[in-house]
């Protein structure tokens, strides 16, 4: 091993985090943690391991339930597509392949759901295969080292670092070789690194050039766009109405408020004369709040969310997509961040 991969893999044994994925190899497990972080930070990360596997343990349990009990399990991490691959995967794996993780590394990228840096990671960390991982932790490290400063998110890029990272990696340990890198990157080679406490800071590259903080570069700006929600809390007796999402959108399969969706921000008189709602204007209804608007970003959105409860009359002539619930059952529903956060703040439930 070189300099480089000694003082990383000594650092790795004194320094790394005590994480619950990190004590098993059991490929299953280490899937659903990879794809969690892909979602969160570790620290939260950890709350949502032990509830999806505690509800999963197996692969067998995860193939078994229903789409609603997964998405429930999943909720407040966003991307939902992704719990939905993982199902997808899990029943595919238990009907094709008996219910065991594939061992090979081509297979497994083959999988829904699972690309180039899943399969690295579970075929490294379950089977000690040597491929490298390389997330945004490794991308910092390796170009602010080596001073590379091809953007980490052009075709060209991520050739370039995975070769390097290729070449990096020792024939023993391949795992641990792994997640060292990840480690050092995301608490040493932070963000906002103390390069005076490295212990690579003597063959730094980017430390010598002072441009610490001009790596890694990237070329793409997210271009982002605005929505407007108004969720509308219908509310009889004990009761209140939800919908499914449906089509190709964000919370693809969630539960929701009746929703309005428009293009361009409404304003306060809009709103309260209630037009444009999502059921019958004749409807009797009685205004008893409307929420703040709520600014919620996403990767590629920003949301701009109101929240408007009424109470209705019970012949109000309701879609038939609606379902009408318990108020008290609302627990049972796997429903966007967002509402939850809507709900939460004005203690409307
Ligand atoms: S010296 Fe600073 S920039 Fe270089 S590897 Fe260490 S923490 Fe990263």
């Amino acid at each position: 091993m070189n300099h480089f991969t000694t003082q990383i893999h000594h650092w790795y044994t004194k320094n790394k985090r005590d994480l619950p994925w990190r004590k098993t190899n059991d490929p299953y497990k280490i899937w659903i943690s990879e794809i969690i972080l892909q979602q969160t930070r570790v620290d939260q990360g950890i709350n949502y391991y032990y509830r999806f596997t505690e509800r999963f343990p197996t692969i067998g349990k995860l193939a078994q339930a229903n789409e609603d009990e997964v998405l429930k399990a999943w909720q407040g991490l966003g991307y939902y597509s992704r719990a939905r691959n993982l199902h997808f995967t899990a029943r595919y794996i238990q009907k094709e392949m008996n219910g065991k993780f594939p061992q090979e590394y081509d297979i497994i990228l083959k999988l829904k759901g699972i690309g180039p840096y899943t399969a690295a990671a579970v075929a490294s960390f379950a089977f000690d295969l040597s491929h490298p991982v390389v997330d945004g932790n490794v991308y910092r490290l390796l170009s602010r080292y080596f001073g590379i400063d091809t953007p980490v998110d052009s075709t060209k890029g991520k050739k370039e670092f995975y070769k390097l990272a290729s070449e990096i990696m020792p024939a023993k340990n391949p795992g641990l070789h792994n997640q060292a890198m990840m480690e050092f990157g995301a608490l040493q080679c932070a963000p906002r690194p103390v390069c005076l406490k490295c212990p690579l800071v003597n063959s730094c590259f980017a430390f010598h050039h002072k441009i610490v903080d001009k790596l890694p570069v990237k070329e793409k700006k997210t271009k982002q766009r605005n929505r407007y929600f108004y969720y509308y809390l219908l509310e009889h007796d004990d009761n209140i109405y939800l919908e499914k999402r449906s089509g190709n959108d964000i919370w693809k399969n969630l539960y929701q408020f009746p929703l309005l969706e428009t293009s361009e921000e409404l304003k306060e008189q809009e709103i309260l004369e209630l037009k444009n709602i999502p059921f019958p204007e004749s409807c009797q209804k009685n205004l008893k709040t409307i929420t703040p608007v709520k600014k919620h970003i996403l990767s590629h959105q920003v949301i701009f969310a109101r929240l408007i409860h009424l109470e209705i009359e019970i012949k109000c002539n309701l879609s038939n997509n609606y379902i009408k619930i318990k108020k008290t059952n609302l627990d049972d529903y796997a429903v966007p961040r967002l509402m939850e956060i809507l709900m939460h703040e004005t203690k409307i439930l």
